[in-house]
This record gives structure tokens, C-alpha cells and sequence, in this order.
């Protein structure tokens, strides 16, 4: 089985958030998490399902437009008891294992509701596995895997 990417990216735009990325059938399916992904099982954070992404956006980092966004989280993953994750993410719930940098274990994405303007919003947790972390908070982790820079010091640059 050939590998799937993983990528996670913290965006500054006109609101921040981290964008949540993982390679099925050849693009990135992609959520938008406004308090970001964190290995607390505990805690459950909304998930915006946003446009699918190519996979040459798993390499953008810098300042783009009137925002900037660095690559937060990288590695790969692997759909949990499934070859078909594009059938789970459609059946509203997909279980994912990661091997990121930052982030490890066993992930859920569940789609509960619509928002206001018909985007579909989904929970994004943590399974209480061996690399559950309680407390932990991605704004303690605010570097890139890639360039060692915060979204400050790349905008500065
Ligand atoms: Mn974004």
C-alpha cells in the first residue's frame, strides 16, 4: 500500500485556523479547525469540511495574499479498517491513524450538522490511545516542522 499524506497547516486569513489535510484518492480532503487538532482525548473541536486541496499544497508555506501559513504538521496516515476513506468522509465519519511530527494516534472526524451557509461541520477528536496527551494544546506547538519559524517570524521575514 503506497503512503498517504498527511499535512496539517496553521493559516492567518481573515479568521485563523489550521487545515486539516489527508490524502484520499489522490487529493487532499480537507477541514478547516479553528482551535486546531490536539491529542486530548477529551476534546472535541470543530471541524469545517472545506474544498478538496492538490496534493502540491501539502508543500505551500509562506505569505500568501493578505495572510500566511506555515506547514504546522506533516507525516502520513492510514484509513483505520477501511480501503475506501473517500466512502467514510461521504458516510460522515472517518477514522483515521496518524504519524505525524506533532500528531500521533488514532483520530475521528465526525459530520454532525450545517452551518449557516450550507458548509458542513464535523467534530475532530483524539481516541483515548497511547498517544493521547490530556492537556495538550497546539499553541504550545506553534513552529513549523519545516522552517523551525512561527506565521510571525515568516511574516516578518
Ligand atoms: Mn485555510
Amino acid at each position: 500500500m503506497t503512503e498517504r499524506l498527511f499535512v496539517v497547516q496553521l493559516h492567518r486569513a481573515t479568521a485563523r485556523h489550521y487545515d486539516v489535510r489527508f490524502e484520499i484518492d489522490g487529493v487532499l480532503a480537507s477541514w478547516a479547525v479553528p482551535k486546531g487538532p490536539t491529542l486530548d482525548p477529551d476534546v472535541r473541536r470543530l471541524a469545517i469540511h472545506v474544498d478538496d486541496h492538490g496534493l502540491e499544497h501539502a508543500e505551500v508555506e509562506g505569505v500568501l495574499g493578505r495572510g500566511d501559513v506555515i506547514i504546522w504538521d506533516r507525516g502520513t496516515w492510514e484509513p483505520y479498517k477501511t480501503d475506501d476513506p473517500a466512502s467514510e468522509v461521504e458516510a460522515g465519519e472517518l477514522h483515521a491513524e496518524v504519524y505525524g511530527e506533532k500528531l500521533r494516534g488514532r483520530f475521528v472526524l465526525i459530520r454532525t450538522d450545517l452551518d449557516a451557509s450550507g458548509r458542513e461541520q464535523w467534530l475532530l477528536l483524539h481516541k483515548r490511545d497511547e498517544h493521547a496527551v490530556d492537556g495538550w494544546d497546539p499553541e504550545d506547538h506553534a513552529r513549523s516542522v519545516v522552517s523551525g519559524l512561527t506565521n510571525d517570524e515568516l511574516e516578518r521575514d
